[in-house]
């Protein structure tokens, strides 16, 4: 069954002015010189979501040098690269073809970013719906596990995992426009990518050993007591609230490290680096070492900003992010209040207890929680997937949670208030549980007892004033009584219950009639659930919130079984994904095909999911 480009073409122009259905003929593999085109999957008509195609290359004739090819980590990049050069290439090719000439380089690198999750070719002139669309889905800012490029286990072929749009006069096929995307527009755009000789050898190694770089200091923090790395010059602030991409201007602060702070760890590879001067060389920067860090400075100064960049640099970022120096530890958890959010029997009660008519809260239940049972709930959570340290702001935390000060403690007797407020709790989680937190407050000293450093930030940079505020708090001992009551221990394991998970929404003929939908990176319909994710700071990306949404279906089919914990079916879905790669979690598995946009979650992201999801029971 080995067909060939020209078999392509006359299949193409046999179908023309027909049905959109007959569409469905093309599936299969071609043959191209030196390519192969996989036609995964047809979509319905011309408005249904795009087909999937594959092209995949010959390691040999794609020319990749075998030391870009080293290791998970070279590969992971490599991968990500080739998705962007794609992508480039599709948008180069459609302002070509519709605007006529190629766009100046600003233009095209607006257009770029504008685009970074959307399609290379929007409603246009050529076609009904999707008619004539390219796209791959590469990523934004931060370089994710992603199955739009593949690269063979062995090395021996890579391949990228595009989307295209059939194109139809109204519902009929347009075959020659078919044949002409297929075997020319589409291949091209995808080699532009897919070969080592079409792309900057400079920029493409210089990524991936940026990446490797990133990836190195992660390894190394743990080693060196530290929870994350902050690197003089990077770059934190961003271009808008709406955009990811680094602020410019003369007004921007570069960071630089306090000199108490600074630290210097080994990286393998010198700026500027091609892989074959590999040399010692060091980073330079903030460490951030394990314990309780505290963050203040007056409004405007650029808290926020700084805890934000600790927050999405768990995964590494592209060069000229202004945070490809920036790295934390990849367990590291933001956690914010969030009213409303169902809670399913988790142990509060070190944060939470004596409710108003006895409610227990060492199972603590609850379908609209409040901003302070929330916060408790998603800390406790978070220490039960795993985390080595929390991260909160100010600005998104229930102000009840975080402190109670010395006349409020005196007006309202603690016999009357339930909460422990995290001030109390936040030197044990250390001590007892080896739990850092990284606190932005700005609004009270009552942290400055429990902290083992402050960070102060005046007009964006950055200073030590650790001993100043264990001073004031000498001198001005605070007035608040200490008010943790009993010890902190490791919450109990939960035992989510498989039917609970449940994603059909009834039954049809062929059995059940699964429904895993992504809205966004914040938003799945799961089910006959809406599982609102907002408040899930660290889920980055649309392809994440997939495959959070394929991996609590797979973990309820497959590891929910014989009492396993909710930690245990982490650990499973991790290795999982080690062993076997995202595709695994394609619902047609098995057989060579596009597995869908899916890009890795963190075990922090899908628990959050399966926390927060309206049906979930415990045992
Ligand atoms: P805070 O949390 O202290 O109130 P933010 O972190 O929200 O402050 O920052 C306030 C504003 O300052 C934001 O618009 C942010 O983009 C900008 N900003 C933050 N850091 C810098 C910096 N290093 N250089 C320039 N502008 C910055
Ligand atoms: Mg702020």
């Amino acid at each position: 069954m080995s067909r060939t480009r020209a078999d392509l073409e006359s299949e193409c122009q046999r179908i023309e002015g027909r049905g959109y259905p007959a569409y469905k003929d093309l599936r299969g593999a071609y043959g191209f010189e030196d390519f192969t085109l996989y036609i995964d999957h047809v979509q319905g008509d011309p408005f249904a979501a795009p087909s999937k195609v594959r092209v995949r290359v010959p390691m040999e004739a794609a020319g990749f040098p075998a030391r870009l090819l080293e290791g998970p980590t070279r590969r992971l990049a490599l991968g990500d690269f080739v998705a962007r050069a794609i992508r480039s290439a599709i948008l180069v090719e459609s302002d070509e073809t519709s605007a006529g000439g190629r766009p100046n380089a600003s233009d095209s690198e607006s257009r770029r970013h504008e685009n970074s999750r959307g399609r290379g070719r929007g409603d246009n002139a050529r076609g009904s719906g999707k008619s004539g669309l390219i796209r791959i889905d590469s990523g934004g800012q931060e370089v994710l596990e992603r199955t739009a490029v593949k690269i063979a286990r062995a090395g021996d072929w890579i391949e990228a995992r595009l989307e295209v749009g059939l194109p139809a006069a109204g519902r009929r096929v347009l075959g020659r426009q078919a044949c002409k995307l297929l075997c020319d527009t589409l291949p091209s755009a995808a080699l532009a990518g897919l070969r080592f000789a079409s792309l900057d050898p400079h920029l493409v190694t210089s990524f991936v050993l940026s990446i490797e770089n990133q990836e190195t200091v992660r390894e190394a923090l743990a080693d060196r007591g530290l929870i994350a790395f902050v690197g003089n010059g990077a770059i934190l602030p961003r271009e808008t609230g709406a955009s990811d991409r680094p602020l410019g201007g003369d007004d921007v602060v570069p960071f630089a490290s306090p000199s108490a702070f600074e630290v210097c760890i080994d990286v393998p590879n010198p700026p500027g680096a091609d892989g074959s001067t590999r040399g010692p060389h060091q980073w330079v920067g903030m460490g951030i070492p394990k314990g309780v860090t505290l963050i203040v400075g007056g409004g405007y100064h650029g808290k926020s900003t700084l805890l934000q960049a600790l927050e999405r640099c768990v995964y590494p970022h592209i060069p000229g992010d202004g945070r490809e120096t920036v790295v934390s530890d990849r367990n590291l958890v933001k956690v914010r209040a969030e009213d409303g959010r169902r809670i399913e029997r988790v142990d509060i009660h070190c944060f939470i207890e004596d409710l108003p008519g006895a409610r227990s809260t060492r199972t603590f239940s609850s379908d609209d929680a409040s901003g302070s049972t929330s916060q408790a709930a998603s800390i406790i959570e978070a220490i039960e997937a795993g985390c080595t340290g929390l991260l909160l702001d100010e600005d998104t935390c229930a102000t009840n949670f975080m402190v109670r000060d010395a006349r409020m403690q005196a007006l309202v007797h603690k016999r009357y208030e339930p909460i422990t407020p995290f001030v109390d709790r936040v030197c044990d989680l250390q001590r007892i549980l080896d739990i850092s937190t990284v606190l932005v407050m700005g609004g009270s000293g009552d942290y400055f007892e429990a902290a083992d450093r402050v960070i102060m930030l005046r007009d964006y940079a950055v200073h030590d004033v650790t001993d100043e505020a264990k001073k004031i708090a000498a001198v001005n001992p605070g007035e608040r009584q200490s008010e943790g009551k009993g010890s902190l221990e490791s919450p109990p394991s939960r035992v989510p219950i498989a039917q609970s998970l449940d994603a059909s929404r009834g039954h049809s003929r062929g059995g059940k009639r699964i429904k895993i939908e992504v809205r966004g990176s914040d938003a799945i319909r799961y089910g006959v659930h809406d599982l609102d994710l907002r408040g899930v700071a660290q889920l980055l990306d649309t392809s994440q919130a997939r495959a959070v949404g394929l991996s609590m279906h797979w973990a309820s089919e497959q590891l929910m079984k014989d009492g396993a914990t909710l930690a245990l079916i982490l650990d499973e879905l991790d290795a999982l994904f080690d062993r076997e790669g995202l595709g695994v979690l394609d619902p047609f598995a098995g057989r060579e095909h596009h597995p869908g946009n899916l890009a890795r979650p963190r075990r922090h992201e899908v628990a959050a999911a399966i926390n927060r999801l309206r049906g979930l029971r415990i045992e």
